[in-house]
Formats: C-alpha cells, sequence, structure tokens
C-alpha cells in the first residue's frame, strides 16, 4: 500500500492548454529581451526555473546572470498567471476530483505535490478548479531546477508532517511525463503514469512506469494500487 501519494499537475490533474506560453514569454522578454517564440519548445516535466535556463541560455547568457534574475521573471510571470489564466481555455482531467475526494478521507494516505511550477503558480492553476484544499504540502520549482531533486524536498516535508521518515516503497509518484518516472526511479519509488499530458502510453510504458492508465478515471478503478 502507499501511503505517501505525490503528485504533479500540468498534464496529470489539469490541463492549461496553450494560454500559458504567452503569458511565460512576456516574463522573460520583460526580463532578458529574449523573443524566441517558444514553438517546438518541450515544456513538458521541466521546472519552471529550468525552462528560464534552458531558454535564455540558448541567447549566450551565462547562466550566473540567468540565476541572478530569476526573481524577477517569476515574480512578473506569477502575476500574468494571476491576472490572465483563464478556467474556462482549461481543462480538469477525467476522473481528478473523484480521485481525490477519496483518498483525502483516508486517514492512513497522505497527498502533496511534486511539480516544477513555481509554488504560487501551482496555487494559481489549482485554484481555478479548487483543488487546493487536497495538498497539505508540495515541492515546486522555487525548491531546485532539476526535478529529481524535488522528491527529497517533499520526502523530508511528508517526513516532518508525519513526524516520521516514510520508506521509498511506502511512496507513489503520479505523472505524465517521462521525467516524472526518471525521478521516481531515481529515489527508487514506484510511478503511476497517465497518457492525458503529451506523451503516449506506449513511451511511458515503455520508459517503465509501474503502471500507466490512459486518466485518472481509469486509475482509480484499479484502485487498490493506491489503498486497499
Ligand atoms: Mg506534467
Amino acid at each position: 500500500m502507499h501511503k505517501l501519494l505525490l503528485f504533479d499537475i500540468d498534464g496529470t490533474l489539469l490541463r492549461c492548454g496553450p494560454q500559458v506560453r504567452p503569458l511565460f514569454l512576456d516574463a522573460l522578454e520583460a526580463v532578458f529581451g529574449v523573443c524566441d517564440s517558444l514553438e517546438g519548445f518541450d515544456f513538458s516535466g521541466r521546472t519552471d526555473p529550468s525552462i528560464v535556463l534552458e531558454l535564455v541560455k540558448s541567447t549566450g547568457q551565462t547562466e550566473e546572470s540567468i540565476l541572478l534574475r530569476l526573481p524577477e521573471v517569476r515574480q512578473r510571470y506569477l502575476a500574468n498567471l494571476e491576472t490572465g489564466l483563464e478556467r474556462r481555455r482549461m481543462q480538469l482531467l477525467p476522473g481528478v476530483v473523484h480521485l481525490l475526494q477519496r483518498l483525502i478521507g483516508r486517514q492512513d494516505m497522505l497527498l502533496g505535490l511534486l511539480t516544477g511550477n513555481w509554488q504560487q503558480g501551482a496555487s494559481i492553476k489549482l485554484s481555478r478548479f479548487d483543488l487546493n484544499r487536497y495538498f497539505r504540502f508540495g515541492a515546486f520549482g522555487d525548491d531546485a531546477i532539476e526535478r529529481r531533486e524535488l522528491v527529497p524536498v517533499a520526502m523530508r516535508r511528508a517526513a516532518d508532517l508525519r513526524g516520521d521518515n516514510f520508506r521509498p516503497e511506502d511512496v507513489l509518484i503520479i505523472g505524465d511525463t517521462l521525467r516524472d518516472i526518471d525521478c521516481a526511479h531515481a529515489a527508487g519509488i514506484a510511478c503511476l503514469a497517465v497518457a492525458t499530458g503529451f506523451t503516449k502510453a506506449e513511451h511511458l510504458k515503455a520508459a517503465g512506469a509501474e503502471w500507466v492508465f490512459n486518466d485518472l478515471e481509469e486509475a482509480a478503478q484499479a484502485m487498490d494500487i493506491f489503498a486497499p
């Protein structure tokens, strides 16, 4: 039985659609003058700071100078997101509320977030569907640049809440990209992958996810993965 469940957000719980790219691009342009259209850039599974680093480094700026101005990008992007992110252009993915409702009622389960979004961005996205109330803690793009580094952060925060450590075998990471699978396995944790993002089920299977479902509705029907 998995006692600690760590959920990704984009492509797993919800989809924002194409509306976020211009909000991100505006923040990059305002701070760095980057004018790349971001067309074709693969955001999936990356942390927000790693997206900034990757995109701005290609313009020839050093990592140090980019990191120095990262807070400005974050501030501008989060302001854009707060005012610009429209629920009507988003999609709440199938089975999400039903599954979270069932899990939140269990005393033996702890639900957290493991997402590359900056914390406030995660909260803004989840707020559009009133999902913040299901998650007591998380690890975010504020905590690390590489997704793998978010796992120990989430484990530590979960342990603080519980007053005891979780063993990797008691944890399940739920996500939609190869990077979710990678960060789980790097920590000896199993991954439940859903094909509600941009990665096809066959690729998630080939990457070694322990469970692959079309969506969380289908996953919830195999409820004993989460809890017997
Ligand atoms: Mg995702």
